[in-house]
């Protein structure tokens, strides 16, 4: 799967995505990151990207041209071809979450738009802009972490980049639940023990226990969660009778 930037500071995202298990999937060539500067596209004698707001009012804005321009430079949609979706950083899209991630997973290139300062021109926001997403709310000074918090969370997704499929499927937020506890060597530590069931060697067991501890886990923690969680397994259990 391809990701293309178009950010002001390509260092940051390039730099912030090479590591672990995001730098072995960049390696087999199961993800690639492509940063685009907005700068290199801006048609300023003086490399300018940003300009002041009509109006009035605090701060820059990033200008039309350059990123209208880095954007045609990636997106050039190929013949037949569906055209590439554009996911534009910002805190009033629509909140990023898991089951976006496995979404956009299915895309075999997607464009991250990074604004910065106090924005970017609305005109080219709406001439390019397929998806606004935001990771929270909060204001950042910059789109680059909440293109590498997707990244990061999308890759997971793609075939292959998490060693054991497995992990994918039992992580929190699965059936809208959050993951049960999780313990590894010693066996006591600090004086505390890792409970007796996880040694027990009963898999249809620890199954039942771990599947009690996300539920208790959620309904204390994600009320919000839980609820979705009940309503989908009432569904469920009055499907079965
Ligand atoms: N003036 C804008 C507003 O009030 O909506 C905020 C601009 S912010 C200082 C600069 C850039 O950071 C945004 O254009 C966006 O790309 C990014 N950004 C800030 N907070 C974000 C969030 N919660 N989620 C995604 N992107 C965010």
């Amino acid at each position: 799967m391809q990701f293309h930037i178009l950010t002001l500071f390509p260092e940051m995202v390039e730099n912030g995505l090479q590591t672990s298990i995001l730098g072995r999937a960049i390696q087999k060539g199961l993800i690639g990151i492509h940063a685009v500067n907005i700068r290199d596209y801006t048609q300023d004698k003086h490399n300018k990207v940003d300009d002041y707001p009509y109006g009035g009012g605090a701060g820059m804005l990033m200008q039309a041209q350059p990123v209208y321009d880095a954007w045609k430079a990636v997106a050039k949609p190929a013949e037949g071809k569906k055209p590439v979706r554009v996911l534009f950083m910002s805190p009033q899209g629509k909140t990023f979450s898991q089951e976006m991630a496995k979404e956009l997973a299915q895309e075999e290139e997607l464009i991250f738009l990074c604004g910065h300062y106090e924005g970017i021109d609305e005109r080219v926001i709406e001439e390019i802009v397929t998806d606004p997403v935001s990771i929270g709310d909060y204001v950042l000074t910059g789109g680059e972490l909440p293109a590498m918090v997707m990244i990061d969370a999308i890759s997971r997704m793609v075939p292959g980049v998490l060693k054991n499929e497995d992990s994918g499927v039992t992580e929190s937020f699965q059936e809208n639940l959050l993951e049960y506890p999780q313990y590894t060597r010693p066996e006591v530590w600090e004086g505390k023990k890792v409970p007796d069931i996880l040694l027990s060697g009963d898999h249809a067991r620890i199954d039942k226990w771990r599947l009690e501890k996300s539920k208790e886990r959620t309904k204390a923690r994600r009320p919000d969660l839980y609820e979705k969680y009940d309503l989908s397994g009432r569904a469920l259990e009055y499907l079965l009778k």
